[in-house]
Parts: C-alpha cells; structure tokens; sequence
C-alpha cells in the first residue's frame, strides 16, 4: 500500500498545456499531461491506493472554480484525498475555506512561486489562522534557489508565528535549497514530503535528513505530472531506511496526518 502525497491534477481541457508550462518553469520534461485517469494509470503501477490531489489558483478568481474542479474529482474516485487552493488576494477566504472543507476538501495546497507571494508575508496571517481553525493542513511548495517566495527561512517564520498550522514543506522541505532546509526547517515541527527531490538531492544527504529529522514526518509524494511513479519509487529504495521506516513514509506517516 502507498499513498501519494503530492499529486497534481487538472481538467482535461487544460491539462496537456498546463503541465507544458509547468515544464518550463522547472526547465524540464514532464512525463505526463496532468489528467487524473493517467495519475491513476501511473500509481496503480507501484500500487499507490490514495492520492492527495490538488491543483494552484494563480489569481484569485480561479479560487472557487479550481476548488470545485478538485471537489468534484474527489467525488468520482475514491481514491482521491482533495487539497484545495486559497489565494492572498481572494478576499472571502473565510467563508470560502469554510465551504471546502465542508463539501469534503481536506487540506490546502499553496504554491507561493507560481502564485507570486512570499510565504510569510503578514497578508497570509489571517488565512493561516482560519486554516488553523479548521485544522486543515497546508501543503506548501518549499524552495527554489531562483526566487525568494517560498525559502525554508521563510516556511520557519510561518511555523513560528502560526504554532497551531499543521504545514507540510515539499520536497524535503526547500527544492534547490537543501542546505537552508537542513539549517532551518529539519528538527522543526513540520512535515516534509520526498516529491522531486531525490533525482538530485544525493542519496547520502537524503539518509541524513531523514534522520537528523526523523521518519515519522516524511510523507512519500510523486509530484505528478512531473514523474512517473516507478521512477520515484525507484529513487525512494535506494535510502537506507528499516522496512518499518519505508511503510511509514509509504503510508503509515500520512494515514497518521490525515486522522488528526
Ligand atoms: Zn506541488
């Protein structure tokens, strides 16, 4: 059993031309357009039984649209766990937070590099509490060395001044930014996911953030579209980890999330 902690998914009408962007902005090759029958295909490979799905609203007027999209995929598959999207300038957040997670949505994904705001900035203060509140759990994006957004510093002023947020940091907690996630963020109270990190991050590196940070908050994620599920789950056996610390991160970790 796996589940998917990280998964990206987008209707079908713009689902080829959104991952191509996505590409781009990464500078690479994504290995699959976006759609959720393909996200299923691809899992159902490694035997992933549940995914996190979610999918980023770029301006505010995309909120409410996007959320539903995800709410009503969630309601054709069983094996879908929906994250929906907020955005800093979408002005109703309280009452939109509230009717997701009422229709089903479990959790929220922020994107603070596509969206274009930096994590910390006291305009998310008062999302970040209505979050809290509802004991949603946020799913950020962490890191990128080409901007200034979404740094492990800044995920660790958020996990400060927030200390009831439940945060989950991507990619081992900073993409490109692994040593920053190493002085900030490992040891702290939050939660990283394993999703496009161990192409690049050296299997030496990983072994030692896993353990100075501890298995019990690593969540196994694919990052799809971006990779194929063999391929990550490849990646993910090749660390140094004790059969009970490789179920964990599997899907014991993120059971345990999900149930809080
Ligand atoms: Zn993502």
């Amino acid at each position: 059993m796996i589940i998917d902690f990280h998964a990206h998914i987008y209707p079908a009408k713009i689902a080829e031309k959104a991952s191509k962007n996505i590409g781009l902005f990464y500078n690479t090759q994504m290995c699959y357009d976006g759609s959720p029958e393909k996200l299923l295909e691809s899992g159902r490979k490694i035997g992933v039984e549940k995914y996190i799905v979610h999918s980023t609203a770029t301006v505010a007027h995309q909120v409410e649209a996007i959320n539903n999209y995800i709410i009503s995929e969630v309601n054709l598959h069983k094996e879908f766990v929906g994250f929906g999207t907020i955005h800093p300038d979408y002005e109703d957040f309280e009452n939109e937070l509230k009717r997701i997670k009422s229709l089903g949505l479990r959790g929220i994904k922020l994107h603070p590099d596509f969206q274009k705001f930096q994590v910390d900035t006291p305009g998310m203060d008062d999302v970040y509490e209505v979050i809290a509140e509802l004991k949603m759990p946020v799913l950020v994006h962490a890191g990128d060395y080409r901007y200034d957004f979404s740094g492990p510093k800044r995920i660790l002023h958020v996990l400060e001044k927030h200390p009831s947020l439940i945060v989950v940091a991507a990619h081992f907690g900073g993409y490109t930014e692994w040593d920053n996630a190493m002085e900030y963020l490992v040891g702290q109270r939050v939660w990283f996911d394993t999703s496009s990190t161990l192409w690049k991050l050296p299997v030496e590196k990983a072994d030692g953030m896993i353990k100075s940070h501890g298995f019990e908050k690593f969540l196994f994620g694919s990052d799809y579209p971006m990779w194929d599920h063999e391929d990550e789950l490849k990646r993910f056996l090749r660390l140094s980890l004790s059969p009970e610390e490789r179920e964990a991160i599997l899907y014991k970790n993120a059971e345990k999330l999900l149930s809080e």
